[in-house]
């Protein structure tokens, strides 16, 4: 499936090109030609799915092709509702990126900052309006905004707009919407409260889902080493250094932390590459080229940088750091076990990230497995660093006294694809 197939024009093609994206998202393989047909969307996806350019692109696309006779004033004829500023200006940054070859022009608004500048690029007149409820009304009560000239409202995760309190501003915006629009909404969850408001807005809407990602997780076998910050290093290059993790993705939090381990890889010889959020796209492109084929086979990477990156047959996928957010833990393992491969997860963990990996267990249905007796371990026991038993129920410790004071074997046998079960293996 590619993004021609979805039915998009050449200017929508050419700014995917540009992104470097080559296959659409489920999300956007699902919504893309039902807005160009000119379907109302439910739309239950969480960020980090593409979600913004399954309705951007094809907003755009439909916006583009009515104005290519139109001169004169800009009108408004597609708001975009979010929940935060963040959420406004990544969505704003979006629209520049795939909207860059239509000549459409989008404006954004939010509260906290002063109105003035805001104000001055409403009155030059807009194409696109995102904005947060607050401030849209704010400025409409003004006089600053007219929609009588709507023809899209897209409403962006909905069920943190109600968590935040915004229902009733967001009914009197509704009020304000011309009754004949398309309307695109989103939500991760679908509360009945939510449920009651899509109803209210939809008329026959093509309904999308895109499965939670925590049961993704539940193919892959998931490992965590307990060590000391500063024995990190030494411990990756022992796990990658092992036969059986061929096609790895090491993911960290920091851009920084990113170089420096790749440089110590590099240094003892590894095939290494990295990818983050100060890298050109051409950069990253041609790393992730190498990567797919095969010169190098370990790419370390940010989160960010990671998003929508679409590689098969990773091995194993390293968090050299446990992340905070359990959300990106599920993304982050992902990558690994995709059409139905068996994906290994190591998870490096030292005592400050217990209480992020306590988080993780909680939303993770499979097992996290501690993985005793490996040469970098911490002095304490892994029951009491994490309090959670989670050793695999055939895993007693009498039963291998041996394996669990070998601390400083330097081979310790690593869990990989081919060696999986029985768990002991891992120590
Ligand atoms: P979103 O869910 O809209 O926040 O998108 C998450 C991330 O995925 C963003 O960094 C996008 O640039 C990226 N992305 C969106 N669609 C694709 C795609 N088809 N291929 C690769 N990356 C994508």
């Amino acid at each position: 499936m590619t993004f021609k197939d979805l039915g998009l024009n050449e200017a929508a093609l050419k700014a995917v090109e540009k992104k470097g994206y080559t296959t659409p998202t489920p999300i956007q393989q699902q919504a893309i030609p039902a807005v160009l047909n000119r379907k109302d969307i439910l739309g239950c996806a969480q960020t980090g799915t593409g979600k913004t350019a399954a309705f951007a692109l094809p907003v755009l696309q439909l916006l583009h092709q009515a104005d290519e006779n139109r001169r004169g004033y800009k009108h408004i004829r597609a708001l975009v509702l979010a929940p935060t500023r963040e959420l406004a200006l990544q969505i704003a940054e979006s629209f520049t990126d795939y909207g860059s070859y239509t000549g459409l022009k989008h404006t954004e608004i939010y509260g906290g900052v002063p109105q003035h500048s805001q104000v001055i690029d409403l009155r030059n007149g807009t194409d696109i309006l995102i904005a947060t409820p607050g401030r849209l009304l704010d400025l409409i009560n003004q006089g600053y905004i007219y929609l009588d000239y709507l023809e899209f409202f897209i409403l962006d995760e909905a069920d943190r707009m109600l968590d935040m309190g915004f229902i009733d501003d967001i009914r009197k915006i509704i009020k304000m919407l011309p009754d004949e629009r398309q309307t695109l909404f989103f939500s991760a969850t679908f509360s009945p409260q939510i449920t009651r408001l899509a109803d209210s807005l939809l008329t026959n809407p093509e309904k999308i889902e895109i499965t939670p990602v925590s049961s993704a997780a539940e193919k892959i076998q998931q490992f965590v080493y307990m060590v000391g910050r500063k024995d990190k290093p030494r411990l990756l290059q022992h796990l990658l250094k092992q036969d059986l993790v061929k096609r790895t993705i090491v993911f960290t939090r920091t851009k920084h932390g990113a170089d420096r381990i790749v440089q110590d890889l590099k240094k003892a010889n590894l095939r290494a590459g990295v990818i983050h959020g100060n890298k050109s796209q051409e950069d990253r492109q041609y790393i992730l080229n190498k990567f797919k084929e095969g010169r190098i086979n370990i790419l370390v990477a940010t989160d960010i940088a990671s998003r929508g990156i679409d590689i098969d047959n990773i091995s194993h996928v390293i968090n050299y750091d446990v992340p905070d957010v359990p959300e990106t833990y599920v993304h982050r393992i992902g990558r690994t076990g995709r059409a139905g491969e068996d994906g290994v997860a190591f998870s490096l963990c030292d005592k400050e990230e217990r209480g992020n990996l306590r988080d993780i267990r909680k939303i993770v249905k499979a097992d996290i497995v501690v993985v005793e007796g490996h040469p970098y371990q911490l002095k304490e026991g892994p029951q009491q660093q994490n309090g959670n038993n989670n050793r695999p129920k055939n895993h007693k410790k009498k039963q291998s006294p041996k394996k669990h004071h070998n601390h400083n074997r330097p081979n310790a046998v690593v869990p990989g694809r081919e060696n999986l079960p029985p768990l002991q293996q891992a120590v």
